[in-house]
Order: C-alpha cells, then structure tokens, then sequence
C-alpha cells in the first residue's frame, strides 16, 4: 500500500505543477492587460454570487469587470450575473469537479474580449479545502464567510484564509440571530493571517457595501496596490 500512496502522492504533484504552469500564463495575460483579477472562495451559500451581482449594478457603469462562474452543475450563477447587467460573464460547469483549475479558467477566458477590462472576477466553486491548494492566475484570493456559518471557520480551514489576502463578512445583519460573532471571526482570521484586509457587509440591506465598491475603484485606479497585498505563501 504505501507505494500505492506514494503513486498517489505523485500524480497530485504533477497535477499540482502543471496547474502552476498555466496559471502562471493566465497570470501574465491579466497583467499585460492591465486586468486585476481576483479568485472568490468561500463555503456553498455564503453569497459570492450575491456580492458579484451588487456590484455589477453599483459599479457596472464605472468599471469594466469579466467574470467567471464556476459551478459544479448548472450555470445558473453565470445567469444571475449576467442579469445583473454583466456583459462578459462565462459559466464553468465543472462537472463534479469541487474546485477550479487553472485550464478551465483558460478555456472560458478564450471567450471573454479582455478589451478594456478592469477586474476578472474568478467565482470559484463553493468549497474551502482545496480551491486553496490551486493558483487560477489570480492576483488575489478573496475568502467569503457568512455570519450563518461557524465562526472558527478560518480556524479549521486555515489554508484558504492564509493563502488569501481579503476576507469578506457577509449577512451582518443575520449575526444578531446567531451564535457568530463577528469580532470572534475577525479574531480568528486575524490570528492565521495578520495581514487581512477585512470586509463587513449584508449583502441583503447593502450595509457596509459602500468600503467594498471604494477598495476596487481604489484598485483600479491605482491608489491600492494589489502587489504589496499579495500573500507570500499564496502560490
Ligand atoms: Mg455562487
Ligand atoms: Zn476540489
């Protein structure tokens, strides 16, 4: 057996370097582009879609953004978002698949027109554990815990909250009916990854979404920079 493991070991080693190789194209792509781009993680229902689909309508007149929407069957995401007034929007249904790679990021990036764009958002697969462990080219990883979640989620997946540079709260306005604390979580967070850039919003009484939208116009028009956010550790 434990040459089997070792086989195992392995091949995720070769899946793990060749997925690097194309991010790292992606990467290049985004930057000679002048894209930022970002790789939204989160647990199913903790509302990546949601806080897309507001700021498409808040910021789709003032900002050029290309998304991404991966699901692993439907895409229904990729619906929502483009009914929110988002006009360079690719679904990537994984098929099973509980995270992205790099190459379906690729190949739905094949049909998106990068002119002029802004920011790709990259709607990864709702999942903490292994989207961590693959770079889609992102600049950033964006972490999503909603208040209906446990607050010592970043304890228990600390690899998503290490490997990401901004952390988003989102339903603020459920945490008065739960368990969730909200300066627990920080705390939490805080304690894996010093560096956090912390966020507070409902996505549902738009409470706190005004920091949100000002932080990606600060990203876009220079005043923020992605390069002193990015997370050693984070490839
Ligand atoms: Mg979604
Ligand atoms: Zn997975």
């Amino acid at each position: 057996m434990p040459t089997l493991n070792l086989k195992k070991f392995e091949f995720r080693q070769k899946v793990l370097a060749e997925n690097d190789r194309v991010a790292a194209a992606l990467r290049e792509t985004f930057e000679e582009r002048g894209v930022a781009s970002f790789n939204l993680v989160s647990s199913p229902g903790s509302g990546k879609t949601s806080l897309l689909e507001h700021t498409l309508r808040e910021l789709g007149d003032e900002l050029n953004m290309a998304l991404v929407a991966g699901d692993v069957q439907t895409d229904n995401d990729a619906n929502r978002l483009i009914a929110a007034g988002g006009k360079r929007v690719r679904p990537i249904v994984t098929g099973g698949a509980c995270h992205l790679e790099a190459h379906m990021v690729g190949t739905a990036m094949e049909e998106i027109d990068l002119d002029g764009v802004d920011i790709m958002f990259i709607e990864n697969v709702g999942n903490l554990v292994c989207p961590s462990s693959y770079d889609l080219g992102e600049h950033l990883k964006i972490a999503l815990i909603s208040t209906t979640e446990g607050d010592d989620k970043p304890l228990k997946y600390p690899g998503i909250f290490r490997r990401s540079s901004v952390m988003v709260i989102n339903k603020t306005d459920l945490a008065q009916y739960s368990n969730f604390s909200i300066e627990r979580v920080r705390e939490n967070a805080l304690s894996i990854n010093p560096g956090l850039r912390i966020f507070e919003v409902s996505c549902q009484t738009g409470e706190g979404l005004d920091a949100w939208y000002d932080w990606l116009r600060g990203v876009v028009a220079g005043s923020e920079s992605l390069a002193s956010m990015a997370v050693e550790e984070a490839r």
